[in-house]
């Protein structure tokens, strides 16, 4: 399958944050059952739709962190190199799960934990070592990211790097979670009244509402 025929390829983007939209790349999260906790989770992904290697390529493509040459290229690479391909779609997954649980802990007024601060640190640590500095056209210093035709994980320190941002931002006041149900989507509310409730209004708004009319409904008889 060409990548930009992939579902991911027409994610929504509604963050408004690259690592936001990262974070949305499943179709929701639902809290653990007890059973579930007992395995250790504390919730449950809903259908990953970033199942390997070429649905993050096809990600990158639909955030703009690649061309479609570049990702062409990557799609070949990964081809020769099977098992690197599946060892940078396993960290992206861990990374993404950091970056989830981080900024529902944030929204939820709440600490994130020292392990996902620590898969973030692992993941910058890399991102930096591909940093470098170079003249602009108007002879002021620009950060720029190194040459890395072949890197497979290349766009992994583009999300980490987001994530860093948004971290050290001096408002996070304006992280939210989704409030529908099963869904727990992030985004930055930039509503001026800071009301937004949810990812997308259309879908898990909608659900709200008919709920709530239903429960009026069964409340009237
Ligand atoms: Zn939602």
């Amino acid at each position: 399958m060409k990548l930009r025929e992939r579902p991911i390829a027409k994610a929504k983007m509604i963050g408004g944050r690259l690592c936001l939209d990262f974070a949305n790349t499943v179709g929701g999260r639902r809290l653990a059952s007890t059973s579930e906790k007992k395995g250790g989770t504390d919730y449950v992904v809903r259908e990953d739709r970033l199942t390997d290697y070429f649905d993050l390529l096809a990600w990158s493509l639909r955030a703009g962190l690649l061309t479609d040459a570049d990702a062409n290229r990557l799609m070949r690479e990964a081809r020769r190199r099977e098992e690197a391909a599946a060892a940078v779609w396993k960290r992206a997954i861990k990374l993404r799960e950091a970056i989830y649980r981080i900024s529902a802990e944030i929204a939820g007024g709440k600490q994130p934990r020292g392990d996902d601060i620590e898969i973030l640190n692992q993941e910058l640590a890399v991102a930096h070592g591909r940093v470098r500095l170079a003249l602009g056209e108007e002879s002021q210093f620009l950060w720029e990211w190194i040459d890395a035709k072949e890197a497979l994980d290349q766009t992994l320190w583009r999300i980490a790097d987001s994530a860093a941002e948004m971290l050290t931002a001096e408002d996070m006041t304006r992280l939210r979670q989704c409030g529908g149900e099963d869904c727990g989507w992030l985004f930055e509310d930039t509503s001026r009244n800071r009301s937004r409730q949810w990812c997308v209004m259309k879908d898990c708004g909608n659900v709200a509402k008919v709920r709530r009319f239903r429960s009026r409904l069964r409340k009237t008889k």
